[in-house]
This record gives structure tokens, C-alpha cells and sequence, in this order.
């Protein structure tokens, strides 16, 4: 017996419905925001997200799937979903085409983490990438279009929480004044941090080390180095939250985990799944689209963990919809009238309407129960009798009533009963 891989999960035909539910809960939500859907390959060259997510980033510097192939290229599977999407929107010169470009993706990611709840080798992300807009709407539209769909979801307990990281030149300034405050303390912290004081100070306060927490307690908030560009745009993405009546709480602690971000930043954020409690992350990365060798774009979206919040759904008691059941059993007493069962549930199916019929030789009694378990709406039994008079009982088993149909009525009496 070979097993799965550590940190990753197969997904049983019992409970498929509830990925699927999610998947089209996200597909109409991108609808009704006109946000396109995009594919990209589960692998790409590492140097994408080397440049894309960023040096100094833990999922680059510990995280990714790399490996070299027969050709003796350096591939990586796609720890995230941005740098994929944007190097299609550059490589497919949808820069020319008419602005904003909305996008959505469904995708698994893949991080070598060390697998714990809520925290998976590979998982799956729902995520939205809008470009060519630097408008305060557009950043208020992507972080509706996520309420949304954990609202839609049923989702209750999450939390809003933004951040303005500010734009490269604020955060000049403000790298400088962290470095001034970490300087003394350096000795302290972990190896990581000791490296992004040089390469990218501001990633310190997203260190995940209990000591480096601590000691960043204190630090300069990045609100206080905002320019006034900056300023401006956050108080209206803010004012536009107000408006709509989306609750939110600023976090001036909230960096995300990857470079490039710059402006608004927002994490959907829940206390009932444990210490993975980030949900949905997400921020504007107005530098991302040149740096990847397109032209200046500025752009924003986010992306939320489907694991995660199927984790959130079980531990709040959040109800997915019914599981899909068959319409109607057609059990078979003898070999003729199963033969006359397997026609009328195929004619049934190309009609639309799911049908069941026998296929392990069960008794009929064992095919009734098997029915029931099943959970049928409706069962038929046909035998002799039936065959001869053209009519069959069709009991319904919410109720236990049943009504003679003719056979060749079938169909429509379903048909009628769905409604
Ligand atoms: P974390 O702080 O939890 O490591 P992150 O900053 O690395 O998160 P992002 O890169 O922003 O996460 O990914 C977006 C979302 O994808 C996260 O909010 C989370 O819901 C989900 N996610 C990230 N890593 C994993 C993982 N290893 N397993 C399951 N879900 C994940
Ligand atoms: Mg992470």
C-alpha cells in the first residue's frame, strides 16, 4: 500500500459536493463583479516567483517545490496564484487591451510547510487579480468581491482587517525608521529577521517567532510614514468600506507574507480555526506587473485558502447545502424487467433527471434499501406485472405515499414533482 503524501488530502465522493459548492459560490460571485476566470500551468520557471513573490519571502526562501527537469530547467509548482496570472496578463499583451483586465483563478498551491491544521503541502486558493486601475474603488471593489463571497459561504466569524503599506516612497522612510528601532536588537532575533534587516526590514514584522514578535511590539507604524498620495487613497478605500457597511478594523501589523505589495493590504482573519487564522489575504501590488517585464500597471487582488475556510465552515457549524441525491431508484425483480429499468433510467438521464438503477444483482429487497441509503427521492419497482400493464407504483420515499404512473409518463411526473 502506498500512502498519500504528508500535508495533502484527498477529497472522498462523499464529500466532493462541498468543494464543488464552494467552487461555484466563487464562480458567482465573479459573475455578478464581471471578474473573468484565467488558467495558468500548475508549474512555471522558479525565476517567475523568485521575481514575483519575492527574495525574502518565507515561501521563497523555504517553501517551494523545485525541481530541475529532463530538460535541465529550474521549475517550481506554483506556491501562490499572482505571479502566474500576471506573467499571462504580460505575456499575452492584455496590457493593450481595454482597462480594467478583472481576473479569477481556482487553483491548487503548493508549499513545503510543515503540514498542521489549517496548513497543508498542497492546498487551494480562490483569488481575484484586477489590473490597470489605481482608483481607491478598485481596491474597495476586490475587498467587497471577498466579503462577498465568505458572506455568500455563510461565513460569520471573520474579521477585516486593513493596512496601508504605503508606496515605495513612504516606505523608504519608513525601512529607514525600523531599522533604527531594530538596530539595538538585532542580536536577539532570528536568523531571518537578521537577514531582512538588510534586504527588507519591513518583512521583520512579519515574523512568525515569538521573540521577534515581542520585540517588535513597539515598532514605528507604517500609518505615521504615509505620504499624502498614500494617505488620501486609504482614507477613501476606508470611507468606501464605511459606506457599504463593511466592518473593518485597521492593523497596522498586517505586511503579507510577499514583496511587491504596496498601498492597501487586508486579511480576513478568524480566531476559531487555531494558529492559522488567516483566511483570505490580499493587498494592491502596484509594482509587480514591471517588475515582471510589463509596462507599468498598477494592480490589486487577493487570494483565500479553500481548506482553510472549509475549516472555519466545520468548526462554526456553517451548513453546506444538501448533498445531490438521485431522483428516482428504478429496482429490477427479474432479468426482463431489469432489463426494462436500465431503459427507463437512461432515457430518465438524457432527460436530465439523475436515476439509479441495479447494478450488483442485489435482491430487490436489498436493492430497496440500498435505495434508501442512497437517499432516492423517489423508487420504482418493476416486475412482471408492471411490464405487463404498462403502469408502475412510484413511491415517495419523503412520505412513504405512492401513485400508479404509466411508464412512458415517467418523466414528466418527475418533471412535475421538481417543482
Ligand atoms: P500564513 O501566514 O498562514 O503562512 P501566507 O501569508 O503564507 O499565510 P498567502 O501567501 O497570503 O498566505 O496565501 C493566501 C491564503 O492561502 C492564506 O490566507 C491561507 O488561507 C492560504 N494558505 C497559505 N498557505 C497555506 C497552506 N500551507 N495550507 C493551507 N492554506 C494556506
Ligand atoms: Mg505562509
Amino acid at each position: 500500500m502506498i500512502n498519500i503524501p504528508k500535508g495533502t488530502k484527498d477529497v472522498l465522493p462523499s464529500q466532493s459536493y462541498k468543494w464543488q459548492y464552494i467552487e461555484q459560490t466563487a464562480k458567482e460571485v465573479a459573475r455578478v463583479f464581471n471578474i473573468k476566470e484565467i488558467r495558468t500551468p500548475v508549474f512555471e520557471h522558479t525565476e517567475l516567483f523568485r521575481r514575483g513573490v519575492g527574495e525574502t519571502t518565507d515561501v521563497v526562501g523555504k517553501e517551494m517545490y523545485t525541481f530541475e527537469d529532463k530538460g535541465g530547467r529550474s521549475i517550481t509548482l506554483k506556491p501562490e496564484g499572482t505571479a502566474g496570472a500576471v506573467r499571462l496578463f504580460v505575456e499575452n499583451g492584455l496590457s493593450s487591451t481595454p482597462m480594467p483586465v478583472k481576473t479569477w483563478y481556482m487553483t491548487p498551491a503548493f508549499r513545503y510547510e510543515r503540514p498542521q491544521a489549517g496548513r497543508l503541502r498542497e492546498f487551494h486558493q480562490f483569488g481575484i487579480e484586477v489590473f490597470g486601475s489605481k482608483s481607491a474603488e478598485t481596491d474597495a471593489e476586490v475587498i467587497f468581491a471577498a466579503s462577498s463571497f465568505l458572506d455568500k459561504l455563510g461565513i460569520k466569524k471573520v474579521k477585516l482587517e486593513i493596512n496601508s503599506i504605503g508606496c515605495k516612497s513612504c516606505r523608504a522612510d519608513y525601512n529607514r525608521a525600523l531599522k533604527e528601532y531594530f538596530k539595538s536588537r538585532l542580536s536577539e532575533m532570528c536568523e531571518t529577521c537578521r537577514t531582512r534587516f538588510d534586504t527588507n526590514p519591513l518583512r521583520m514584522l512579519d515574523c512568525k517567532e515569538e521573540r521577534c514578535k515581542e520585540i517588535g511590539v513597539n515598532a514605528p507604524e507604517i500609518l505615521d510614514y504615509l505620504c499624502d498620495d498614500c494617505k488620501t487613497h486609504f482614507e477613501k478605500v476606508k470611507s468606501m468600506l464605511k459606506e457599504q457597511g463593511v466592518e473593518y478594523t485597521v492593523n497596522p501589523r498586517i505586511v503579507r507574507g510577499l514583496d511587491y505589495y504596496s498601498r492597501t493590504v487586508f486579511e480576513f482573519v478568524s480566531n476559531e480555526i487555531g494558529a492559522q487564522g488567516t483566511v483570505c489575504g490580499g493587498g494592491r501590488y502596484d509594482g509587480l506587473v514591471a517588475e515582471l517585464g510589463g509596462p507599468e500597471t498598477p494592480a490589486i487582488g487577493f487570494a483565500a485558502g479553500i481548506e482553510r475556510l472549509m475549516l472555519l465552515m466545520d468548526n462554526t457549524g456553517v451548513e453546506y447545502p444538501q448533498e445531490p441525491k438521485p431522483v428516482i431508484y428504478i429496482a429490477g425483480m427479474d432479468e426482463k424487467s431489469r432489463a426494462e429499468a436500465f431503459k427507463i433510467a437512461q432515457a430518465l438521464r438524457n432527460s436530465g433527471i439523475s436515476a439509479e438503477i441495479d447494478h450488483m444483482e442485489r435482491s430487490v429487497k436489498a436493492q430497496l434499501k440500498y435505495a434508501d441509503k442512497l437517499g432516492a427521492r423517489f423508487v420504482a419497482v418493476i416486475g412482471e406485472s408492471e411490464l405487463q400493464s404498462g403502469e408502475v407504483n412510484i413511491k415517495n420515499m419523503s412520505d412513504g405515499s405512492s401513485e400508479a404512473v404509466k411508464i412512458s409518463d415517467i418523466y414528466s411526473y418527475l418533471k412535475q414533482k421538481e417543482n
